[in-house]
């Protein structure tokens, strides 16, 4: 028998449309159909540029004060309706319910945060009077809006990524239009939501919702589209980073995050810090912690503190209130996990916990002995699995940390401030956690990545810098 369920729609400059062909929504856990959406075409892509090329102008002359009155009202309703969007991120995504209800505040925090930079971008006076003959003249820099940007985000932070595309799109005056990722749609839909009720005037932003490969094109090519925000893998990102030509680019990737733990560590914090780290969200989190390198004083007794941790995490429905790892996103997603396990195995790695797969749900996974040249040291897991290693000093620890093509973020564990700061000068990546594990950001600070994590930097103010370029102004005065 057909499960019939109710289709949702798509936002497409400020309607909400529906299309006969439509795209299958599952709960990962149990391949249940929660719903379907559209399945945009190129010419619904064309449509909502079109639409952004009206919309960027609208946006562009509305006034500061209702550019915050806009993204405050929209972080009120999603404050009104928070267990109805934690509830869609848990049942459309991997996320635990809880995770997913964390992941909701953020997003009201980083509208929030939207809301307040807008009032805050701000240019600079330029001294023209520093070059000889040069004296009569003075002058300053506006930032102006890029126009319409092409958002293009991931299944990990269905939510709260869009809206780090979003809140500062409309705080700094521009239109955009998002394509989440086709396997969780509803919570973008759910954003979409949000800022229709607050008043956001048509053609500002679009939900399209389709798959990359159809549509994606569209939006990254399209010359009236000035500039491309991206959030996924690096294969991706490169692809789209080919096709775009000359505009603007904001690469969020992904990476493998290592964690250094010196022998004056706290160890049970460090422990917790990063086993939390290793399998927040399943593991399906850029910044999680990938490699872990323990000075070898303490290595036993750390692998033995981490293993018994790892133990302990519940592994089971997303929709338990105790439950502290769900399944991935998808079960091809789990057997490529056990793939990389098996093949780390096959090359004499020895597995401490873990390595089991049911379906979509894979076991928090602890690995030691890895070959270093292996995928699985080299590139990004994405599922719940660590590799931990002993080294004899803190410059073996750095070197073989740098020794990937992703850099992202990076954490220490130390009380010794030498060894901190030497850490933060010689990690390449884009941010050093001192006594936090790489899995730490909150929505105000810079994020991004170095080599192949990506370019540019997100982070509501940071964003907003991508988003706007200056224009420089200068009055040559009589005498
Ligand atoms: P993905 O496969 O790269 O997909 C990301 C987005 O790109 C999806 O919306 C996807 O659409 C779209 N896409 C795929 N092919 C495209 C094309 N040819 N043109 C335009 N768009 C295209 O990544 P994912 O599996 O969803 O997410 C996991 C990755 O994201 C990981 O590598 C993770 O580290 C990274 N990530 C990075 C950050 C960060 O801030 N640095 C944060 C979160 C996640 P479809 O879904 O339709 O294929």
């Amino acid at each position: 028998m057909m499960t019939k369920v109710k289709g949702k729609k798509m936002y497409l400059g400020g309607q909400w449309v529906e299309r006969k062909e439509t795209i299958d929504v599952y709960d990962p856990e149990d391949n249940t159909l929660i719903t379907t959406v559209p399945k945009a075409s190129q010419a619904d892509m064309l449509k909502a540029i079109r639409l952004a090329e009206k919309g960027a102008k609208i946006s562009a002359s509305l006034p500061v004060h209702k550019r915050v009155s806009i993204l405050n009202k929209a972080a009120d309703y999603i404050m009104e309706h928070h267990e109805t969007y934690a509830q869609t991120i848990a049942s459309e995504g991997s996320k635990t319910i809880r995770e997913a209800r964390l992941e909701v505040n953020r997003c009201i925090h980083t509208l929030r945060l939207s809301a307040e930079e807008a009032s805050r971008i701000q240019g600079e006076t330029v001294a023209f009077d520093q070059m000889p003959g040069h004296e009569n003249r003075i002058g300053y820099t506006y930032l102006f809006p890029i126009g319409i940007i092409g958002a293009i985000t991931p299944f990990n932070d269905p939510l709260n990524l869009v809206a780090h595309k979003v809140g500062p799109a409309i705080a700094s005056g521009n239109a955009i239009i998002v394509k989440p990722a086709t396997l969780t749609p509803l919570s973008a839909l759910l954003l979409a939501e949000a800022f229709d009720h607050a008043g956001l005037p048509a053609k500002i932003l679009s939900v399209i919702t389709g798959t990359g490969s159809e549509i994606g094109d569209t939006l990254v090519t399209h010359p009236s589209v000035r500039m491309v925000s991206f959030t996924g893998g690096l294969k991706t990102g490169e692809e789209i980073a080919k096709k775009a030509g000359l505009k603007k680019l904001s690469m969020e990737l992904g990476s493998n995050s290592p964690v250094i733990v010196l022998e004056d560590a706290e160890l049970d914090a460090t422990v917790e810090s990063c086993v939390s780290g290793t399998f927040w969200a399943v593991g399906q989190n850029c910044l999680g912690v990938q490699r872990i390198y323990v000075m070898e004083e303490i290595y036993e007794q750390f692998v033995e503190k981490f293993v018994a941790r790892t133990k302990r995490y519940k592994v089971g429905s997303k929709k338990i209130e105790t439950t502290d790892m769900g399944p991935l996103i998808h079960e091809k997603e789990a057997i490529r996990v056990e793939k990389l396990v098996q093949e780390a195995l096959d090359n004499g790695a020895q597995l401490l916990t873990g390595g089991e797969r049911n379906g979509a749900f894979y076991s928090p996974t602890v690995l030691t002995g890895v070959a270093p040249h292996l995928p699985i040291a080299k590139e990004e897991i994405f599922g719940p699995v660590v590799l931990l290693y002993p080294v004899t000093s803190l410059e073996e620890a750095i070197a073989k940390a740098n020794d990937v093509n992703y850099g992202l973020q990076a954490g220490i564990f130390t009380k010794n401030m030498e060894a901190a700061f030497k850490a933060i000068h010689e990690l390449e990546v884009g941010g050093v956690m001192v006594n936090e594990s790489s899995d730490y950001r909150i929505d105000a600070m810079p994020f991004g990545g170095v080599k192949g994590s990506g370019l540019g930097r997100e982070g509501v103010k940071y964003t907003i810098q991508e988003m706007t370029e200056p224009r420089v102004v200068q009055f040559k005065l009589s005498n």
